[in-house]
């Protein structure tokens, strides 16, 4: 059975430092293939796992 990883960010585009509960994340769906993102509380920055 494989394993799923799922990736976080390190840090966001302002260099807020990911910790538990900082990055809100989601699901973009403007796309036909749904990508993940997260959303930096701090400062609203959205980060894109592409
Ligand atoms: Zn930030």
């Amino acid at each position: 059975m494989a394993m799923l990883v799922e990736w976080v960010p390190d840090e966001c585009p302002n260099g807020h430092r990911w910790s538990k509960g900082k990055f809100l994340a989601g699901w973009c769906n403007t796309r036909d293939v749904p990508c993940r993102y997260w959303i930096c509380k701090v400062c609203d920055a959205a980060i894109y796992n592409d």
